[in-house]
């Protein structure tokens, strides 16, 4: 079997005819070096950006429809420049639109996702020894009608056609030499990663760092592609996203969303469904929900908050609305100009150190943390926008991120480490999928001794949340001899100056954990800290549970079917969390499962 190498070169990398030439030749040298290459080119510069102005021009909101059969042409002109590039260095070549690949996508114009790809054509091309230039970033629906995949839908192209093709890897050219521990045209001081885990780079594409689109990192990790992210222009080795080892730090990289909005309702029922009729009202309209943030209800009334990206506000601020009146609720508001900045790490799970070492550093910064929601490999905090620079700089230096470290102490690419559980569960339901993007729920779980503990009402300013994890982590250092172990963190949004936080902790250190917490109470004047000292954590894992809106829906439905009441909430890309009442666990476990169909 010949080696395969999958290139996909992005917009700065071939803006110019010196870059496509620069791109051309990276390929010849591949192909020389014995290896049947397939490069996927992304549209010049920033004409997809420039089309994108063109079409409001003429209409506000043009068809879906006619945006894809306008975009997909930046790709197919970049293709064409590649091929005449290639055969003038000598190569033989030929391009290929998505739909000449025979990428067949769903008809989501806009957002389309992969169904399958065919490889016969590919593979005749390059049995012949041609080099396929593929078109980035598009598809043909059932209907023959030309699709894209999304914004930065390239990458995604990339990994799709490394997975099928069973490339030996996917080498991704762009403007950077590598994924780093933050974007740095924000953080000068970023560091370069050498490697980073599926899972991480998931989890901080998804929460906004641009370099990768998330879909291609799904993709990757489910199909097991490994992944190089390097500069078009230099040849430095840049960074390998491949299956994780043991993270040396506990923090990876960081992320930011600059365009976040918040939406609450308030004054909800507390009772099973509401969370369901929310869900089912946004997976209508497409609009993927992300901080979830459901606090304890206070005498049966519950308030539930989210963000949206501001582009999706109007949207989702339409269903929320619809929701609120379907429930009887009390009202809707909104926070804009707010930013999303996440830290990232495997290394973090139980560690609430890391958490309140975020907190403080936000807090000594003088920024308020509007919400707060954590999974096991991330902290997200919602703030003002306009602080969103320099926290993310402040926090990056708190967790000594401009000191070079691997991120990742695990072997090479190819490493022969058995799969774990989860991973092997992954590759059980990605045999049997129908559709290359399917969601994979691999596994659905339960932990049925935690505790929750709430602390309410707590002062709405810089410093409380810090205060509160540091005590419970055992101080600012997180001493694990003295502090406790705490798992899912909330803070939802504050009312008239004042704010509630929960988290989760075992079972067994629910009274310790709460004295911890009745420490900064005491000291702020206010602060009641409620435990409920048996609770369950359902937890949904897979792979992509974000971006496929119908998960929470799934979920939730199959929830309030089953009448149980949802107490906190955390979601990530690779898992969502529930925390329900200890008595109605092993009920809504039954329930979940059925929904996904796991045994
Ligand atoms: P391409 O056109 O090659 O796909 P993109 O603009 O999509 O390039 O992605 C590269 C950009 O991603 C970089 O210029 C950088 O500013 C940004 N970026 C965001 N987060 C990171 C990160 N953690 N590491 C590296 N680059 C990042
Ligand atoms: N040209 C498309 C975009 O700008 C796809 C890509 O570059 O990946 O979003
Ligand atoms: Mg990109």
């Amino acid at each position: 079997m010949p080696r395969i190498i999958v290139q996909k070169f992005g917009g700065t990398s071939v803006g110019d005819t010196s870059r496509i030439r620069r791109a051309a030749a990276r390929a010849v040298a591949a192909q020389q070096d014995g290896a049947q290459v397939v490069m996927v080119v992304s549209a010049r510069g920033k004409k997809t950006d420039e089309l994108v102005s063109l079409a409001g021009e003429f209409e506000v909101d043009p068809p879906a429809r006619e945006m894809d059969m306008l975009l997909a042409t930046g790709e197919q002109e970049s293709v064409a420049l590649m091929a005449m590039a290639l055969r003038e260095a000598g190569a033989e070549a030929v391009s290929l639109t998505g739909g000449q690949i025979g990428i067949s996508t769903d008809d989501t114009y806009g957002k389309a996702r992969i169904r399958a790809i065919s490889t016969d054509r590919l593979k005749e091309h390059l049995d012949a020894g041609r080099i396929v230039v593929a078109a980035g970033f598009q598809g043909v629906s059932d209907s023959g009608d030309i699709t894209t995949l999304g914004r930065g839908g390239s990458d995604l192209t990339a990994a799709a056609l490394a997975a099928v093709l069973g490339a030996e890897r996917c080498e991704i050219y762009t403007d950077v030499p590598g994924v780093f521990t933050v974007d740095p045209r924000i953080e000068p001081a970023a560091c370069k990663l050498d490697r980073i885990g599926y899972d991480e780079m998931l989890e901080l594409a998804s929460l906004g760092a641009g370099v990768m689109h998330s879909r291609s990192i799904e993709f990757a990790g489910k199909y097991g592609v490994p992944v190089v992210v390097r500069s078009s222009l230099t040849d430095e080795p840049g960074t390998l996203i491949t299956r994780a080892g043991v993270p040396k730090r506990p923090v990876t990289g960081l992320a930011l969303v600059r365009d976040a909005a918040r939406v609450t309702l308030a004054g909800l029922p507390d009772r099973p469904g509401v969370m369901a009729e929310i869900f089912r009202r946004m997976a209508d309209r497409a609009i993927p929900l992300d901080m979830v943030v459901q606090d304890l209800s206070v005498q049966g009334i519950a308030e539930v908050s989210f963000t949206v990206p501001q582009e999706d506000l109007a949207g989702a601020l339409a269903a929320a609305k619809s929701a609120v009146d379907a429930l009887d609720g009390a009202e809707v508001t909104v926070g804009t100009d707010l930013a999303k900045i996440s830290a990232v790490g495997a290394g973090m799970p139980d560690r609430p150190g890391v958490a309140a070492k975020m907190f403080r550093t936000l807090a000594e910064i003088g920024c308020n943390v509007e919400l707060v929601t954590t999974s096991e490999i991330k902290v997200s905090c919602l703030i003002a926008r306009d602080r969103a620079d320099e926290a993310i700089r402040a926090v990056h230096a708190a967790f000594a991120l401009d000191q070079a470290a691997d991120a990742d102490a695990g072997g090479a690419p190819g490493d022969d480490h058995p799969l774990s559980p989860q991973e092997q569960r992954v590759r059980t339901v990605v045999e049997g999928l129908q559709g290359m993007e399917d969601i994979v729920v691999a596994d659905v779980s339960l932990d049925a001794h935690q505790a929750r503990l709430s602390v309410r009402p707590v002062p709405d300013r810089p410093g409380v949340l810090a205060d509160l994890f540091e005590a419970v982590a055992g101080g600012p250092e997180d001493d694990p001899s003295t502090g406790a172990t705490v798992d899912m963190i909330v803070q939802n949004v504050s009312h008239a100056g004042h704010a509630a936080i929960s988290f989760t902790v075992p079972e067994s250190e629910a009274k310790y954990a709460a004295e911890l917490a009745s420490a900064p109470a005491a000291a702020w004047g206010e602060g009641e800290v409620q435990t409920d000292p048996h609770v369950a954590k359902l937890s949904v894992t897979g792979v992509g549970l974000r971006s496929h809106t119908g998960v929470g829906l799934k979920l939730f439905a199959a929830l309030a079917e089953a009448q149980v009441n949802v107490q906190l909430i955390g979601t990530s890309e690779m898992r969502v969390s529930v925390v329900v009442a200890a008595n109605e666990g092993e009920a809504a476990v039954e329930a979940v499962r059925g929904a996904f169909g796991i045994g």
